[in-house]
């Protein structure tokens, strides 16, 4: 098992604001970096999503847990290799927070119906139809991809807010 720290935002803008590449499965670094991407993401009892750039990797890796819309249980992660969206819509407001910016979170505007492809991790083709917040959750990975960040996708500027202690909870 290898944890990485996971980029914040606050200190390595730029590494976030980076494009990734594509990934080719003759990388021999490739297992390694799916496996910590699991582990590191598992680490965060809140998250739902990591993507390589997260750890400082600039390549085309995400890796999801399904299941966040509430009705089932939480799956193990998945990793999705040169993610590609070939279709998005049904697009609505939901909220949206990320581990490279804890304490922030936003209302943002993103698709709840998405059909993607990538391959998996045993370099098979796959695509995913997915709905409600899973189509969130990696729309917002694939962003991390693009250098994109939640915050970049507010519903407008005053949809940014800081977790706050709700008053008379005692800690
Ligand atoms: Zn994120």
């Amino acid at each position: 098992m290898a944890l990485r720290p996971v980029v914040q935002y606050a200190w390595h803008p730029e590494i976030l604001r980076r494009k990734s590449a594509p990934v080719d499965h003759e990388d021999g670094d490739l297992p390694v970096l799916v496996r910590d991407l699991k582990d590191t993401l598992l680490q965060h009892a809140d998250g739902v999503g990591l993507a390589a750039p997260q750890i400082g990797v600039h390549k085309r890796v995400i890796v999801v847990r399904f299941g966040a819309n509430g009705r089932t249980r939480l799956g193990r992660p998945v990793a999705i290799l040169n993610p590609t969206i070939l279709e998005a819509g049904d697009e609505l407001p939901d909220y949206d927070g990320c581990l490279s910016l804890p304490g922030l979170y936003g209302e943002t505007v993103r698709p709840h119906f998405m059909r993607l492809r990538g391959t998996d991790e045993r370099e098979r083709t796959v695509e995913w139809t997915l709905e409600g917040f899973d189509a969130v959750v990696v729309h917002h990975e694939v962003d991390h991809l693009n250098g994109v960040l939640f915050i970049d996708r507010l519903s407008s500027p005053d949809k940014l807010y800081t977790e706050t202690v709700a008053e008379g909870v005692n800690p």
